[in-house]
Order: C-alpha cells, then sequence, then structure tokens
C-alpha cells in the first residue's frame, strides 16, 4: 500500500477534526454513523461544515462511505490512519517531510522520511490484518470470536508492542535501530545504513558473523527473550571501513613515522542490526523451545546455503539457554515490558493475528525457510510499489547488492 502525502497539505484544520472524529468513534463502532461523527468533531460550522468536511476526506479516500450499512456511516482507511500519525509526528516536530518506500516487510511499509534538520529517518508502517482474514483458520475464528480482529486494532497493537521491544533493547546495548517515536500503527527509529543480510553475497568472516549472531539469540534468551522471526531479512548488515588497530601504530606515533602510519590498513567492520519484533515471545512462552530452535535453525541454515559455512559444535539448546534466563544480572525484558501496559488479551490478540498470518502465507515452518533462495519470492504488494526510482525495494534476488536509497532528499515531500 503505498504512503500517498498529496492531500495532506490541503486538509483544513476542520478536516483534521473530523477525521481524527471518526477516528475516535472507530473504538466503539466498525461503521460510524454520521451523526456520531457529527457529535464528536462539534465544529463551529455544524452539520454542514461536517458534511463538507466528510466529502472532502472521503474524497481523497481517509474515510470510506459503507454502501451496505444498516446506517449511513464511514470507517477509517489505512490511509486515514497514515495520515492522522503523519501529523502527529509532523505537530510534535518529529517528522518533517515524508520520502519514498525503502522496504516491504511481510506486513508494513517502510517508508523514508526527515525531521525538520534534514536528518533521514525510517517510518515503518504496520499493516497487520490486511490479509489474515480471507480463509478459514483457527486463529481467524479467535480473532473473530474475542472481537480482536480489526486492522486498525491489530496494527497499533503490532507498532506499541516494536516500540516497547525497541526501547527495552536498545537500553540493554542490545543492536538494534534506535526508536524515536511511535504513533498509532506507526514506529519511527533511526536508519540504518546497511544491507538485509539477505542481499550479502560474501562477508569477511562468516564464522564470527554466525558466532555473534548466535551470541545475540542466547543473549535475548538471557533477557528472557526470543525473537520469532530471527532472519536473513531481519538482519541487517552495516558494513564500515575502519582502521585496523595495531599495537605497533602507537610506537610509530612516538616517532613520527610517518610511514609506519601510512601502512596502517583498513579494514571491513561489519556490525549486524536487529530488526522487527512485533512477534517477540517470552522464554516462558509455551512454544518457546520451537520458537527458539526455528530461530537457531534460520541462522544455521542460512549460514550453510549462502556462505557455505557449518558451525562445529551443535547446539545451541534451548534447554540450556533456559537455565540462563536472568542469570548475571540480566533484566528479564518479556516481564518489563508485558508490565509496561499491554494487557494479557492484547497480547494474545496479537500473537494470533501474526500466526494467522504466517499460516495464510503457508510459512508455518517459519520464514525464510523458503527452498529457494533465487526466488523472489518475498516480493509481495509488487503492484503497488512506488514506481520512482524505488529500486531498492529489498526484496529481490540472491546477493543483491544493488543501489541503497539513493538521495532520498530529492525526493522528499514536505508534510
Ligand atoms: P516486517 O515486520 O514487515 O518484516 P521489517 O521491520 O522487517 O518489517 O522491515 C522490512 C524491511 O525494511 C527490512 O528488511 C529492511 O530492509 C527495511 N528496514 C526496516 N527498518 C529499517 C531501518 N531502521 N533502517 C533501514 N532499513 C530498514
Ligand atoms: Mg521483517
Amino acid at each position: 500500500m503505498k504512503l500517498d502525502t498529496k492531500a495532506m497539505r490541503h486538509l483544513a484544520a476542520e478536516d483534521w477534526r473530523v477525521l481524527t472524529a471518526v477516528e475516535i468513534g472507530s473504538k466503539n463502532h466498525e461503521v460510524i454513523p454520521t451523526p456520531l461523527i457529527e457529535s464528536i468533531a462539534k465544529l463551529r460550522g455544524g452539520a454542514n461544515r461536517v458534511h463538507k468536511s466528510i466529502s472532502a476526506l472521503a474524497k481523497v479516500g481517509l474515510i470510506a462511505r459503507l454502501k451496505d450499512a444498516r446506517y449511513d456511516g464511514y470507517r477509517l482507511t489505512y490511509g486515514g490512519l497514515d495520515y492522522l500519525a503523519l501529523h502527529a509526528y509532523a505537530d510534535r516536530k518529529e517528522v518533517y517531510s515524508v520520502g519514498h518506500r525503502i522496504g516491504v516487510g511481510k506486513e508494513s511499509d517502510i517508508v523514508a522520511v526527515a525531521d525538520d534538520r534534514g536528518v533521514q529517518h525510517v517510518l515503518k508502517i504496520h499493516r497487520l490484518g490486511r490479509i489474515s482474514f480471507r480463509t478459514v483458520k483457527s486463529n481467524r475464528d479467535y480473532l473473530r470470536k474475542r472481537q480482536g480482529g480489526s486492522w486498525m486494532y491489530l496494527s497499533r497493537l503490532a507498532a506499541e508492542k516494536e516500540y516497547a521491544f525497541m526501547r527495552a533493547l536498545r537500553d540493554e546495548g542490545f543492536p538494534v535501530p534506535q526508536p524515536i517515536a511511535q504513533s498509532r500503527h506507526t514506529v519511527l527509529m533511526h536508519l540504518v545504513d546497511g544491507f538485509p543480510l539477505r542481499q550479502i553475497a560474501q562477508v569477511p568472516d562468516p564464522a564470527a558473523l554466525y558466532a555473534e549472531l548466535i551470541s545475540m539469540i542466547l543473549r535475548l534468551a538471557r533477557h528472557g527473550l526470543i525473537h520469532g522471526d530471527f532472519n536473513e531479512f531481519n538482519i541487517l548488515i552495516k558494513e564500515e571501513r575502519k582502521k585496523k588497530e595495531e599495537p605497533s601504530s602507537e610506537k610509530g606515533k612516538e616517532v613520527g613515522d610517518a610511514a609506519a602510519e601510512a601502512e596502517e590498513e583498513e579494514e571491513l567492520v561489519i556490525t549486524p542490526i536487529l530488526i522487527d519484533f512485533p512477534q517477540m515471545v517470552s522464554m516462558d512462552h509455551q512454544n518457546a523451545e520451537m520458537y527458539f530452535d526455528r530461530d537457531v535453525n534460520c541462522v544455521k541454515r542460512f549460514f550453510e546455503r549462502r556462505f557455505h559455512f557449518v558451525g562445529t559444535q551443535p547446539g545451541p539448546f534451548f534447554k540450556d539457554a533456559k537455565k540462563t534466563v536472568g542469570k548475571d544480572g540480566a533484566k528479564r525484558l518479556d516481564a518489563a515490558v508485558e508490565a509496561s501496559g499491554f494487557s494479557k488479551k492484547a497480547l494474545k490478540d496479537l500473537e494470533a493475528a501474526i500466526r494467522a498470518q504466517q499460516e495464510e502465507r503457508g510459512e508455518q515452518a517459519g520464514s525464510g525457510e523458503d527452498d529457494d533462495d533465487e526466488s523472489a519470492d518475498e516480493d509481495e504488494d509488487e503492484d503497488d510499489i512506488d514506481s520512482d526510482n524505488d529500486s531498492r525495494d529489498d526484496t529481490d534476488g540472491e546477493g543483491k547488492r544493488d543501489s541503497k536509497t539513493e538521495n532520498p532528499e530529492i525526493s522528499m515531500k514536505t508534510l
């Protein structure tokens, strides 16, 4: 789904009020009756002014009229919710302009944005639920019964959970993007200047990277967590050229030996950054062992296929990792996040939605477990990929390292 901000600047203050009224009304109504919109918006111009705004909003697709409803009413669209989130960020001076889409995830759009100083950030827009309810599945039925199935509710939960975990992990020093803010179904975060591991053909030292990733899984476990989707799409590789640190260089400097300094070599340092957290589960989850093993096996499998690297040691095993939970002063992040205002029902609803989605995509075995690395199997939503210069839709072929987000500033649109 494309984020189109064209209409944003043309909306009047009244229109924003009416859009907000529709959002408020949707807490208790699937279709918000027009009189309710009127009474929440309380515009000075009365019902007529509200109707004018409703027309304007419906025209640009931010709300949609429900044709076969028992009563006349509207619902908020994804576009409407996108606008409300962007409006909130703009109000708080967190987002000043919006560029094009730099990535499409399984259930999200990743968009380049910038603040008023031109610093580029990333907006992840969750789009959960847009595909979950097409086929009959147990998780879907669960959601329907529990009234937890609305895309707006689920996408918002996904964003809230992701933001909470990103903050908690970042605070503990994990290599994750720095979160900036959260609004509705979106998370604003720092841009990671790198490529998904999926696109990396070679690394200087596969064994070292493998060890680093496995130790990240174990470190998460100590904090009570399993990522749950630890695969080559969710690990971004930052490459930096750094001066090699050699003990002899100190000596060189002391004697002012220019030749020795010139000889200083650069080396390629790569850092894996972990992203994508809505599906994180606790080490106490009833299926924890399955999730843990799946994460470990994703790494193993990918390293074997891509780098022909096979670790010499078996494991790591869940039962060993389980013993380390909370040890050595590791803070239980599973408990901390769950205690931070998420209801049990909300977390269950979200989990069911994510599972329904995985089932729907035939991914029970875990994402990234595709049998053919060559196929562009993750290319979803091809139809609405932004046309202009969106060459980095990072899900294409194996090891492809084409252009990054090239000068996104150029195509940035001020809100
Ligand atoms: P999903 O939950 O839909 O899988 P992800 O969070 O994994 O979404 O993001 C999808 C893609 O967007 C990633 O594979 C990556 O290429 C890109 N991406 C996401 N977050 C960032 C970021 N902070 N910096 C750079 N690229 C990102
Ligand atoms: Mg992902």
